[in-house]
């Protein structure tokens, strides 16, 4: 099946907006073996967006058109659509119902603005939108095409296209269900070089993703059997994880942090950190997951050496002699926090996040982590990015390092 994406906005034309959904959908599209030929960005105007449809019409078979649903006047998507097809708008009871439950949900009430959101082309299926007020649309093009209007807010599109665009591609019986393959470590073409062979299979079909500091695979796999389908993920879900044992820590919705503490809450571990330049991204990472006070007992930003040295007994001869982005007071800071918390184990990060403060032996980007308990050792990164970017980079190095000392510690007993 061919397929085009219709990016609707003008604030993608003016390079305002990075155009992030046609990527996901791209991504999404082909995993699910959907050929997209083109994708098309036109701005909030009715005649190229109408137009756009009657191109994407004559050339593929699938259109998914993002943004342009919502109340005010440049949101035309649906209009255009109409315009293509030959047909007026009509106001949907149904569609009517959602947005008012919507807004009572917040205690508010719609406007006559956001009634526009209740005009549907005749005959389209409703996407109920669970995050936002602008329904999306399925409608079918004059030789049997799939047509779907999604919202543009990517937290709205998303939701919107796993659970209701995705099942409904499968076609003939057909069901479509993936997997997720989380892993951390590896580098790129590692990845690629292992797995080789497996990205060749047609279904269930591999694709590779990375995504902040992280590489994942998606399994798809069409089947017109469910628990047969879920047998073929399994094994190659297996095959996938044998090959990169050492670098997979999840499946699916798992995140780094989520392994991390699941693995300090069976170990009855506790946890406590001391940031520098990180500025507390991994104490925040660790507390985002609900139940964390199991585990996290304290999180430091020691930004200042008077902090190291009052707040976590770095001594001033080591700060005088080593400076204080090094291996030795990452390591006394992590010591310094765990005795302090006393937990189990301790994390000391200190680094160089930039733009300005590198010199030539101590360059922006280097960073040291220690783990403290448990046999943890300090390491040493050189990060590259802008400064939100190390940050986040070195963050996330110390939740590998954790991960990887809790699972060889599991391992071994
Ligand atoms: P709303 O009800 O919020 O108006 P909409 O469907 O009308 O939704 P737009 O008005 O086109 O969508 O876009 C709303 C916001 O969604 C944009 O300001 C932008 O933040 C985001 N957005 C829109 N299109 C894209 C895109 N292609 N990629 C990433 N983000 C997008």
């Amino acid at each position: 099946m061919r397929g085009e994406i219709i990016s609707v906005g003008t604030e993608l034309l003016l390079g305002q907006i990075v155009d992030t959904n046609a990527r996901y959908l791209s991504e999404q599209l082909a995993a699910c073996g959907v050929s997209v030929h083109w994708q098309v960005t036109v701005g909030d105007n009715l005649e190229r967006v109408t137009q756009a449809f009657r191109t994407a019409m004559d050339r593929a078979e699938l259109v998914i058109a993002s943004g342009g649903l919502g109340p005010t006047s440049d949101d035309l998507t649906r209009q255009a659509l109409a315009c293509a097809l030959g047909c007026k708008l009509v106001h949907s009871e149904e569609a009517w119902h959602q947005l008012q439950r919507f807004f009572l949900q917040r205690d508010r009430t719609p406007s006559e603005h956001d009634r526009r959101q209740a005009l549907i082309v005749p005959g389209a299926r409703i996407l109920p939108n669970l995050r936002g007020t602008a329904p999306g649309l399925q409608v079918e093009g004059p030789a049997g095409h799939r047509i779907f209007l999604l919202p543009g807010p990517p937290n709205e599109l998303i939701p919107m296209f796993e659970g209701q665009v995705l099942p409904s591609l499968a076609h003939n019986g057909m069901v479509i269900l993936s997997r997720y393959v989380r892993m951390v470590g590896i580098p790129e073409a590692k990845l690629s070089e292992r797995l080789d062979d497996l990205f060749a299979s047609d279904n269930p079909t591999l694709a590779p993703y990375a995504s902040s500091g992280e590489l994942y695979v998606r399994i798809t796999v069409r089947t017109e059997h469910v628990p047969s389908g879920v047998e073929e993920l399994d094994k190659m879900e297996q095959r996938v994880s044998q090959r990169l044992a050492p670098y997979v820590y999840g499946r699916d919705q798992d995140t780094l942090e989520m392994v991390v503490g699941q693995l300090l809450r069976e170990g009855r571990k506790t946890l406590s950190v001391a940031e520098s330049c990180t500025g507390g991204r991994l104490a925040s990472r660790l507390t985002g997951i609900a139940g964390s006070s199991d585990f996290f007992l304290l999180g430091i930003v020691a930004y200042s050496d008077e902090s190291k040295r009052r707040d976590l007994g770095v001594s001033d001869a080591l700060l005088a002699r080593e400076g204080a982005v090094s291996a030795d007071v990452a390591r006394a800071m992590a010591d310094g926090v765990r005795a302090l918390a006393k937990s189990d184990y301790g994390v000391g990060i200190t680094g160089i996040a930039g733009p300005t403060g590198g010199s030539l032996e101590k360059p922006v980007g280097l960073v040291y982590v220690a783990v403290a308990g448990g046999g943890g050792e300090v390491k040493e990164y050189r990060l590259t990015g802008d400064r939100g970017t190390i940050q986040e980079r070195a963050a996330q190095q110390a939740l590998v390092q954790l991960w990887q000392l809790l699972r060889d510690k599991e391992k071994n007993g």
